[in-house]
């Protein structure tokens, strides 16, 4: 029948996209729902247009140190405008590349918002809440991402969340950055490289909860280095003015002048209108919980990426659906692997990890069963200058199996790094494995296999 489809998926972002293409590779009959922009968070407004504005902040950043390298640069124009255009631009294209990708896989695109009318059937509304056409399916892959939480106080609606920037023609001189997160950090460190001036005000005596705290307060030093100004232990309590002229009272009673807030307090699923209720999917803490196989407690109903209680990233949305499509239309059950995860966050210098923060091991292994290795110091590319962020490795070995267990990183390229690292670590290396591996001079990363 013409509305009906072997599977139904709400949201065309990374994971949602993965899925479906996967699913109509089989054969199977194949419907995507999407309220907004094909892409989704990771592609229109995560993080592709985040890691373009990091290479161009950076670009600015490194004219800082081009006179060392014999370059004059005395008459150089920064124009942040043409930056954010030239981002646009790109993301658009990236936008036209995944609808033209999904077309010639032979999935069908539904422009307009998924609602439960039961749990097989999905009423596609438009922006005024009319039903547009309703769709049927066997299963239905709920795929729809997350939003950015905006704090719960007087005056916050004035503030930005992280879909704003990427929208505005140009920064003001002076933003307040909420939050100690991945968000808050990557944003604080390319805004501060475009010139503008950023105090952060973080609730916790440190950034970014789950890294590794001795590698997150060398990342702190870093960003304090680079004049970021950062409010430990401060919760705001009210946001007052209008955009251009607005202040952020913290719950010490400091105010915080500036032009611009940005809200950097992390991100909730986002299943507002879907209805659940009517298809008998239930939630916990806002979140839908899945089995191993990504399945609902309601029959045919499956969730995957952000909207779920697992790790939220692109990769693992996008393995989720994969495997999602392989198992049910692919008949190639499998399970997504969900050790050695490796993450990063482009903050400049980025850090990135793979495996445990030494705070996660004292507790799985005990203190005295762990050898911990580390070595900081100032990487070739800025020996001319004498100036810029420095580079931390750092490894924790269990003693008994002598396997590495964390690896972390903070310093150019440490993303590109950790990605390689993690296949070693997933495979189980040994510090002897690493130890027995020839360096590669010179490099960043040869300090891996040369740490005592
Ligand atoms: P995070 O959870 O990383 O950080 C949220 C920050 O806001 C934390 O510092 C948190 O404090 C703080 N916060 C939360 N509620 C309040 C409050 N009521 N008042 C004051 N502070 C508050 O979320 P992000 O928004 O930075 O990012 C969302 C998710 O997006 C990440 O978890 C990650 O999964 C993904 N992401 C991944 C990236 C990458 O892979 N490079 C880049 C960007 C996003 P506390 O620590 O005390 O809870």
């Amino acid at each position: 029948m013409k509305d009906e489809y072997d599977l139904i998926v709400l949201g065309a972002g990374s994971g949602g996209l993965a899925a479906a293409k996967r699913a109509a590779s089989y054969g199977a009959r194949v419907a995507v729902v999407e309220g907004d922009k094909v892409g989704g968070t990771c592609v229109i407004r995560g993080c592709v247009p985040k890691k373009l504005l990091v290479y161009g902040s950076q670009f600015y950043d490194n004219l800082d140190e081009a006179e060392s390298f014999g370059v004059n640069l005395s008459n150089t124009q920064i124009n942040v405008q043409k930056l954010l255009e030239n981002v646009r631009k790109e993301v658009s294209r990236l936008n036209e590349l995944h609808v033209n990708f999904l077309s010639k896989s032979g999935v069908e695109l539904f422009y307009g918002w998924g609602r439960f009318c039961d749990s097989n059937t999905i009423s596609i509304l438009d922006e005024h809440k009319k039903v547009i056409k309703n769709i049927r399916a066997k299963r239905i892959l709920i795929a729809v991402g997350g939003k950015p939480v905006r704090l719960n106080i007087p005056g916050s609606e004035k503030a930005w969340i992280s879909d704003d920037v990427f929208i505005q023609k140009s920064f003001p001189e002076k933003i307040v950055i909420v939050g100690g997160g991945f968000i808050a950090c990557e944003f604080a460190c390319i805004l501060n490289s475009l010139g503008v001036k950023i105090v952060q005000i973080v609730r916790r005596n440190y950034l970014l909860r789950g890294f590794d705290k001795e590698v997150s307060s060398v990342l702190q030093k870093e960003m304090q280095n680079k004049n970021i100004s950062i409010i430990f232990e401060g919760n705001p309590v009210r946001i007052d003015g209008k955009y251009g002229e607005l202040s952020v009272k913290i719950d010490s009673g400091e105010d915080f002048s500036c032009n611009a807030i940005l809200l950097a307090t992390g991100r909730r699923p986002f299943i507002d209108g879907l209805n659940l209720k009517d298809a008998g999917v239930l939630t916990l803490n806002g979140k839908i919980s899945v089995d191993s196989n990504n399945m609902t407690n309601s029959q045919g109903i499956f969730a995957i990426g952000d909207v779920t209680d697992r790790i939220n990233l692109t990769p693992v949305a996008i393995e989720e659906g994969r495997v999602f499509s392989d198992r049910f239309y692919g008949n190639k059950p499998r399970n997504v692997n969900y050790d050695f995860v490796p993450k990063a966050v482009f903050s400049q210098p980025e850090i990135a990890m793979v495996g445990l923060s030494e705070e996660e091991a004292i507790q799985a292994y005990g203190k005295e069963n762990l050898d911990i290795h580390r070595t900081k110091f100032r990487p070739m590319s800025h020996a001319l200058s004498k100036q810029g962020p420095s580079c931390f490795l750092k490894l924790l070995v269990d003693k008994d199996s002598e396997r590495i267990i964390g690896c972390h990183m903070l310093g150019e390229h440490s993303a590109e790094i950790i990605q390689m690292a993690a296949i070693a670590l997933q495979m189980g290396a040994t510090k002897k494995d690493f130890d027995s591996t020839m360096a590669l001079h010179p490099t960043i990363s040869e300090e891996f296999v040369t740490m005592n």
